[in-house]
């Protein structure tokens, strides 16, 4: 029966859901900052490049619509990481979610009750 198909499929996707607690939602931007005065790359026109995180909060937040976090160096790599988690596990969720539209289409397989001659 399709219904059983599509249930046992969905169930692979809950067992191989990624989970896991480092999820990160945003962007990772680079931003260059540059000192006005008393710094001497700065003065060179070089300037610092700065990782930040940006959130965007659809229903608002206390904060505004967005939040923006610097990133230190030493943490890109792992903040990008834990965007990636995000994603996958979005993605999954999407997946999953793609399935239950084919379970609440209604059901074609023939009614109980009337005897086939076979
Ligand atoms: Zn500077």
């Amino acid at each position: 029966m399709k219904r059983d198909r599509t249930l046992r499929a969905r169930q692979k996707l809950v067992d191989d859901l990624p989970i896991t607690g480092e999820l990160l939602r945003g962007t990772l931007l680079e931003r260059v900052v540059r000192h006005k005065t008393g710094c001497a790359s700065c003065a060179r026109g070089e300037g610092h490049t700065v990782s930040v995180l940006t959130v965007s909060y659809a229903g608002g937040h206390p904060g505004g619509r967005s939040r923006q976090l610097s990133v230190r160096r030493e943490r890109v790599a792992e903040v990008q990481r834990w965007l990636d988690n995000y994603q996958r596990l979005k993605q999954a969720i999407e997946a999953i979610c793609e399935v239950n539209h084919e379970l609440l289409r209604p059901d074609r397989t023939p009614k109980p009750g009337r005897p086939r001659r076979d």
